[in-house]
């Protein structure tokens, strides 16, 4: 069974810490939030004694040394470290995205501060940094769910502002199909198609949606085209069970074995292996996008939290956060601000994931909420407009970028004025709560070039400049290195 499965994992595990002591980290998030570039600079910044003064270990000089090993898991896509580093750092362009999972095992040698560890782990830590998209978590509802229950939810959603223009295509052929007609799978196709199509508009950038299940259909792995995925909801389902031959037999199946063959053994063979978590987010896309996306953000969050959470009455869940004891939620990307709004955005986030706990009446793993930027892109400074002082980032646009007209090549830097987060999280989620589309001034989110860096005068490399990332590794890491 499941379970047994799971605590044979979990034993096994456990036995391999006693004599290895092995943290599992597990980072995720939806689509372009930040996960590659994370695990990047966590790694280089490790690897290649980055500035992190608020990382304790690294601060008080105990870090004696930090190197690659092969992972432990033979059977999951090692995550590309040196393939990305060559294009963040020698390329200056950003590494491609996360498509599935992946892992990698960097070892930390290090000086305890306690007896305790000296003796017993010789202060050497293996950080096992599991990659995975985060649309992938947000499959757990669907195990709680039967495909009557699926279809239904999944037809409100879409009816809802926000959506229901997107999803217009797919609601029309479907509500043109008698779900107790013939099983085919040219229609099967056509369905899945037009619901894919649908849930992909969810996510450009002027909506900017995070609750998008199942989760594979927009990232599928290696899976896609399979008849696991070829599905999707059907709404206005008549009451009583599916007769034999059927589309809605079909489709029934199929989502049965999406939760079988696909959602179960991700979160059993991965999930719950996990020790501690860090969720990233885009809080200001979200934004950017308006209360709907800002609302859309929370629901998700707490579809991700909902899985941390014990008694939750699902046994995949229990066995998650009986072994997750720290989450940690991060808005990246905070050098798109001036450092005057990296306390707001980080009371913003701080404030949607108290929103989205509440939802589910959360509680459990020790949360934490940070503003960060894994990769900082930009550097300050301060513009004269009309003999007024005015705080501006300075990067390097992307090429292709345009900016009040004006179209960059990717090698000229440029000053822009990134706006200002509300100094006030109340009248901000006063604003989500009313009716208002604009919840807040727009931010100016321009795509800069990763930075260049310096080489000292000893030819070595700087590190990657960063903000914040070392109280996100005090956070996860900290106490394992004490
Ligand atoms: P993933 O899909 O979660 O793996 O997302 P990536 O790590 O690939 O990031 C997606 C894009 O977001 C990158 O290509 C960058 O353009 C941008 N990005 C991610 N992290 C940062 C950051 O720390 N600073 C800046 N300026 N941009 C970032």
């Amino acid at each position: 069974t499941d379970e047994a499965l799971i605590a044979f994992d979990t034993l096994a595990d456990r036995a391999s810490n006693l004599i290895q002591p092995t943290l599992r980290l597990g980072v995720t998030g939806l689509s372009r939030a930040g996960k590659t570039v994370f695990i990047t600079a966590l790694v280089h910044n490790l690897l290649h004694g980055g500035r992190l003064p608020m990382f304790r270990a690294a601060h008080t000089g105990r870090l004696a040394r930090a190197y690659l090993e092969p992972q432990p898991d033979d059977a999951v896509p090692r995550f590309q470290y040196e393939d990305h580093t060559a294009r963040m750092i020698g390329d200056r362009i950003w590494p491609d995205s996360t498509r599935a999972i992946s892992e990698l095992r960097l070892v930390i040698e290090y000086e305890s501060a306690s007896g305790w560890n000296r003796f017993f782990s010789g202060g050497r830590l293996c950080l096992d940094i599991v990659d995975y998209p985060g649309e992938w978590l947000l499959d757990l509802p669907l195990l709680a769910q039967d495909y009557a229950q699926f279809s239904h939810n999944a037809a409100s959603l879409a009816r809802s502002s926000g959506r229901h223009d997107l999803a217009a295509p797919w609601l029309e052929k479907a509500a043109s199909i008698d779900p107790h007609s013939r099983a085919d799978e040219a229609s099967a196709r056509e369905l899945a198609q037009l619901f894919t199509d649908y849930l992909r508009a969810c996510k450009t950038e002027d909506r900017a949606l995070s609750t998008l299940p199942p989760g594979r259909f927009l990232m599928p792995g290696d899976l896609d085209g399979s008849p696991a995925l070829t599905f999707a909801p059907l709404p206005n389902l008549p009451d009583g069970p599916a007769p034999k031959g059927s589309l809605q037999a079909m489709m029934e199946r199929r989502f049965e074995s999406y939760k079988s063959v696909v959602v179960k053994p991700f979160f059993r063979e991965h999930v719950t292996r996990l020790d501690r978590q860090i969720v990233l987010i885009d809080a200001m896309q979200a934004m950017n996008a308006g209360r709907e996306a800002v609302i859309d953000l929370e629901r998700a969050l707490s579809d991700v939290l909902s899985c941390f959470r014990p008694g939750g009455g699902n046994f995949l869940t229990n066995l998650i956060s009986r072994r997750i004891d720290k989450v940690l939620i991060a808005a990246t990307k905070a050098d798109h601000l001036h450092h005057e709004s990296h306390d707001r955005l980080e009371a913003i986030a701080r404030r949607i994931v108290e929103r989205a706990s509440a939802n589910i009446g959360a509680s459990g793993a020790d949360i934490d909420v940070l503003a960060m930027a894994a990769v900082r892109a930009t550097k300050e400074a301060t513009a004269r407009q009309d003999g007024e002082e005015l705080p501006v980032i300075v990067g390097t646009p992307l090429a292709g970028e345009r900016i009040d007209g004006e179209l960059f090549d990717g090698n000229r830097k440029t000053a822009i004025f990134p706006g200002d987060l509300p100094k006030n999280p109340d009248s901000f989620f006063k604003a989500v709560d009313s009716d208002s589309r604009l919840v807040a001034p727009e931010i100016n989110i321009v795509r800069f070039r990763p930075p260049l860096i310096e080489q000292t005068e000893t030819g070595m490399k700087l590190s990657l400049p960063h903000i914040r990332l070392d109280r996100a590794m005090e956070y996860l890491l900290g106490d394992r290195l004490a």
